[in-house]
């Protein structure tokens, strides 16, 4: 489903509405609407649930994902002077969008949305990784939302999908793949963004899963994997010293060598020594 829209193309948007972009708000636009459509087209079909979009800029993104007939689209934008190029978005589609004056950080998308939920956005570098861990870590599972297809810098979105054994592997894999599928769905080069950044991005594409992929208390879990990468040189029982009595007992019975380094540590492990940890206390 695509339909073209009436409304000026993007590098006519900008020079209107004179908005140059600001680095403290991390604004790389995207003004080319087949790449816009192409990353909407992500998630799969919209036109049964909402999307929420953090920082919608021009709204470049947000024709995209309105075009593919999401239901209904949240859009959250921080910088007021985009409001008046949106505006002329919401006079296409009166009924389908809902442009919003505020910082994604501080607004519940939910008082605006119903579930079945899904999230698009080329976030803001700034924001990006604090948003990814909130949607990642909520109060119950399954989350609000059935899926992120997400803008990141190409090295926060190897570091979730990274495996075990790799540089990149860490907290963020640990969170992202232990409730959720997560990919990289698409690569982008500076020069697709105005103005280009100084690194390449890619879109990464979560899906949630309707349980946790291994048992595990979620803050338990959540403190041993922090604690494990605090000191990611150092050998296990050195970095999770008093984390539970007879630790390397511990490590032993969940597969995990006490000699081992956390980066070496499968998500299956993790859990295991997680769920020991809970029934220690
Ligand atoms: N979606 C647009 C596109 O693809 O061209 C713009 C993406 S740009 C990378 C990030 C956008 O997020 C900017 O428009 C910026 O003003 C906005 N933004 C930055 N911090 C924000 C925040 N805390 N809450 C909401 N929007 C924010």
């Amino acid at each position: 489903m695509s339909q073209i829209d009436t409304l000026p193309p993007l590098r006519d948007v900008i020079a209107n509405h004179e908005l140059s972009a600001r680095k403290s708000l991390g604004q790389n636009f995207l003004l080319d609407l087949n790449l816009t459509a192409k990353i909407a087209r992500i998630p799969g079909d919209l036109t049964t649930c909402d999307v929420l979009e953090v920082g919608p800029g021009p709204g470049g993104l947000t024709r995209g994902l309105l075009a593919e007939g999401a239901r209904r689209v949240l859009a959250i934008e921080k910088d007021q002077r985009c409001l008046p190029a949106l505006e002329e978005i919401v006079a296409v589609y009166p009924e389908r969008l809902n442009v919003v004056n505020a910082d994604a950080l501080e607004l519940n998308p939910l008082e605006h949305l119903s579930p079945p939920i899904r999230v698009v956005s080329n976030l803001p570098y700034n924001v990006g990784t604090e948003l990814l861990i909130r949607w990642l870590t909520p109060p119950t599972w399954p989350p609000v939302w059935q899926s992120l297809t997400l803008m990141f810098q190409r090295e926060v979105a190897e570091r979730i999908v990274a495996q075990p054994g790799s540089k990149a592997y860490g907290r963020l894999a640990l969170l992202s793949q232990w409730r959720s599928d997560a990919r990289i769905a698409m690569h982008l080069p500076p020069g697709a963004f105005t103005p280009p950044p100084k690194v390449s991005s890619a879109v990464v594409h979560l899906t949630a899963l309707p349980k946790p992929r291994f048992e595990a208390d979620p803050r338990t879990l959540e403190h041993v994997v922090a604690r494990a990468f605090n000191q990611r040189r150092k050998m296990l029982r050195a970095a999770l010293k008093g984390v539970i009595p007879d630790l390397e007992d511990h490590l032993l019975a969940a597969g995990i060598a006490p000699t081992d380094r956390a980066e070496q540590v499968s998500l299956e492990q993790f859990c295991a020594l997680a769920r020991q940890v809970k029934e220690s206390k």
